[in-house]
């Protein structure tokens, strides 16, 4: 952990710690805290420490590491550190940069999906907090001028009464000290779930389904933007949102999810 952060971000997180310890110490008993990943009750001694996983599934939990295309983070194998990939060299993202920590499977697939179908903030929030602990520097080297999250079509929203995407990025706003906007950019037809396509299938479902509101363009207008989703499987979706800022205006465009599929 870098000093920089510590100074800026330390001191906002351990206000949420404390009110949270505080709160979990009247209500522990009552509600015991639970592992993210498989919910077990979590030993005094995990939850001290960082909370979030317990010893068997934190196992299971794989990281970025330092050897990864800078752009769509992909991890290399004996390639050492940062080096852009064929297939961004290929077809060349919208997006200048993801920023990501964990890898989407094992424990952490568990806490991811818990968090966005079942409402578990606290996953939610462990995973965006220790992400954000990581990439702080790298994510501040852009600039960002605004977050925007990759919204949900109303109707989803209605169902779920929660936007995942938009609690990561409203805590990231806390954390970064940046302004965020949720009614930049927004969905609006209603696509199938995503799950099980492969990215050709995902471009042609998502068609036309996302727009940038002709009234809040000058919002974004020559502005480093952050795009903030929950997983990146194919960037099918990251790419047609970033690409769609990138064209109404944005001078750049980064990306932040919580966890990347391989
Ligand atoms: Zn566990
Ligand atoms: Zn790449």
């Amino acid at each position: 952990m870098n000093n920089d952060y510590s100074e800026k971000t330390d001191s906002m997180i351990n206000v949420r710690k404390g009110i949270t310890e505080k709160t979990g110490e009247l209500f522990g008993f009552i509600f015991p805290v639970r592992c993210i990943g498989c919910s077990s009750l979590l030993e005094d001694t995990v939850r001290k420490d960082a909370g979030g996983f317990c010893d068997i599934c934190k196992i299971s939990v794989e990281e970025r590491g330092d050897n990864f295309c800078p752009v769509c983070g992909v991890r290399h194998t004996g390639i050492t550190g940062e080096s852009v990939c064929s297939e961004c060299i290929k077809n060349p993202k919208p997006f200048e940069r993801l920023f990501y920590r964990f890898l989407y499977g094992g424990a952490m697939g568990d806490a991811v999906t818990s968090f966005k179908y079942s409402h578990n903030l606290f996953a939610g929030r462990f995973i965006a907090t220790e992400s954000v602990r990581f990439l702080y520097d790298e994510i501040l080297k852009f600039s960002p001028d605004l977050i925007i999250p990759v919204p949900l079509h109303f109707l989803k929203y209605l169902i779920r009464s929660f936007s995942p995407t938009a609690y990561i990025a409203s805590l990231l706003s806390d954390i970064l000290k940046i302004p965020v906007r949720y009614d930049v950019l927004r969905k609006i037809r209603y696509t199938r779930a995503q799950v099980g396509l492969d990215r050709e299938q995902r471009l042609k479902n998502l068609k036309d389904s996302f727009d940038v509101s002709p009234k809040k363009m000058s919002l974004i207008e020559g502005k480093n933007i952050l795009l903030v989703d929950d997983v990146y499987t194919t960037g099918a979706t990251a790419s047609l949102c970033a690409g769609l800022l990138k064209k109404s205006g944005a001078g750049s465009v980064t990306l932040f999810v919580l966890a990347r599929g391989e």
